[in-house]
């Protein structure tokens, strides 16, 4: 008979993740920093999931909370007046926490990808609102990723992600992103580089005219792009040029909110305050799926100004604010407030990056090494003088990243990238475990 932990019934490609024909790593089993494969190799879990279990794995305070609200009632919807207390004091807490940023209200869908495609829809909404239904457009930068939906695909600057799927959302272009290590104009001066880029979104704004515009949409740092981090410029100047031409902007805080890049949320590490922020994966850190889309006053005005809009706003989810993923999400930013897990990214984030620059030098394909709390990226290439990057049937970083598991830890190699992103509960004990395995890692296999 079928069993389902019997993996002689499996057929290998049933959920195709790369289509390889290899065994997969198969997770079994969490405790706080760590995870086991089935082979029982016990590895530090150097990428929280997928950039997402910030409070570690098997968290008893969390659990609880699931526990309870599952007993209490596992769930009901949001719509027509009706409500339910957990969803209510998830979006309290959501606006308290948020008050610096002048947010006001919530909506709820399942993952970063619903988060975003809601900010997308209300960004357009707004201007239909304010008498301007021909600002449409996005801007956003290369090398972003907003998830899977038409909406998120057409604002994602990796064309891997928007090849073949036909056109796109119309109106969506992309300008550079604010990369020190890459970039066109070889500009390696952060506060020149910080300008070059935020003049290119004054250009895009005016070249196509600022009454076309909707909304810029931007990671604070980017993330799935190869955790990319903008000089500290280019964030104030984005929000200077979205104000001086009226563009909203959205700020997608999937990977960076509640404190993985040092700051309780990327943007206000940059001293920015968005229009609208999109929060996912850490907001329940990954026990259960949620997304919020955060609004701000002047957003919010638009539909209290018009009687007639405030049933405008049909973008709810069936499973959008779930209460059981309302309860996980509360007990979560408990412990992210009480164990002041910003603070401690910030802090472990600098020590990790400052273990793993010596790589630059001492191995032989680390062109560059680069991070922003616990966000880390190393670069890796042909040629460090020309920063020619691996050819991409290469396969350096994905050999490095299984020694590494053989070392200890998981690494996640995205195309000639190895990319590091540990619970934010990670202390000293565990950074020096992760750039262990990297460095037996890379001794083995970088030679
Ligand atoms: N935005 C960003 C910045 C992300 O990193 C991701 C996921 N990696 C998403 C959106 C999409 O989130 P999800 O996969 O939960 O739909």
């Amino acid at each position: 008979p079928y069993n389902h932990t019997d993996y002689r019934f499996w057929h290998p490609m049933a959920h195709p993740n790369d289509w390889a024909e290899r065994e997969p790593l198969r997770i079994v089993k969490g405790d706080g920093l760590y995870i086991w494969d089935d082979k029982g190799r016990k590895m530090l879990d150097g990428f929280a999931g997928l950039w997402c279990v910030n409070v570690g794995h098997n968290r008893p305070e969390v659990k609880a909370a699931i526990t309870k609200q599952m007993d209490e009632l596992a769930y009901y919807q949001l719509f027509d007046g009706v409500s339910h207390p957990m969803a209510e004091a998830l979006s309290n807490r959501l606006i308290q926490m948020t008050q610096q940023e002048d947010m006001r209200r919530v909506l709820y869908g399942m993952g970063g990808s619903d988060g975003v495609e809601t900010a997308l829809k209300v960004a357009r909404q707004y201007w239909i609102l304010q008498g301007k239904p021909q600002r449409t457009r996005f801007i956003s930068l290369k090398n972003a990723y907003h998830g899977v939906h038409m909406g998120g695909t057409s604002v994602s600057g990796l064309p891997i992600y928007r090849l073949n799927y036909g056109p796109m959302l119309e109106g969506c272009t992309q300008i550079e992103s604010p990369w020190q290590y890459r970039n066109p104009w070889n500009c390696d001066d952060p506060d020149t580089l910080g300008k070059l880029v935020a003049e290119q979104l004054e250009r895009e704004i005016l070249y196509y005219g600022p009454d076309t515009v909707a909304a810029f949409i931007a990671e604070p740092v980017q993330g799935a792009g190869g955790v990319i981090v903008p000089p500290a410029n280019f964030w104030p100047l984005v929000r200077e040029i979205c104000d001086k031409y009226g563009v909203l902007l959205i700020a997608d805080e999937v990977v960076t909110g509640f404190g993985r890049s040092g700051a309780m949320f990327g943007s206000r590490g940059w001293g920015v305050k968005p229009d609208i922020m999109v929060f996912a994966k850490a907001l329940t850190a990954g026990y259960v799926p949620l997304s919020a889309t955060v609004l701000n006053q002047r957003i919010e005005a638009a539909y209290l100004d018009n009687r007639d809009a405030r049933g405008l706003l049909m973008t709810g989810f069936t499973y959008g604010g779930h209460p059981l993923a309302c309860a996980a999400g509360l007990a979560v930013l408990d412990i992210v407030e009480q164990e002041n897990l910003p603070a401690n990214a910030a802090h472990q984030g600098e020590y990790l990056l400052g273990q793993l620059l010596p790589f630059e030098s001492r191995f032989r394909s680390v062109g560059n090494v680069r991070g922003k709390g616990l966000m880390l990226a190393l670069d890796l290439v042909e040629d460090k003088a020309s920063k020619r990057t691996l050819a991409p049937d290469n396969g350096l970083a994905f050999r490095i990243a299984e020694a590494a598991r053989d070392a200890g830890a998981v690494v996640r190699p995205v195309g000639p990238k190895l990319v590091l992103a540990p619970p934010l509960t990670i202390d000293k004990a565990g950074c020096d475990t992760l750039v262990l395995a990297l460095q037996t890692a890379f001794e083995k296999e970088d030679r």
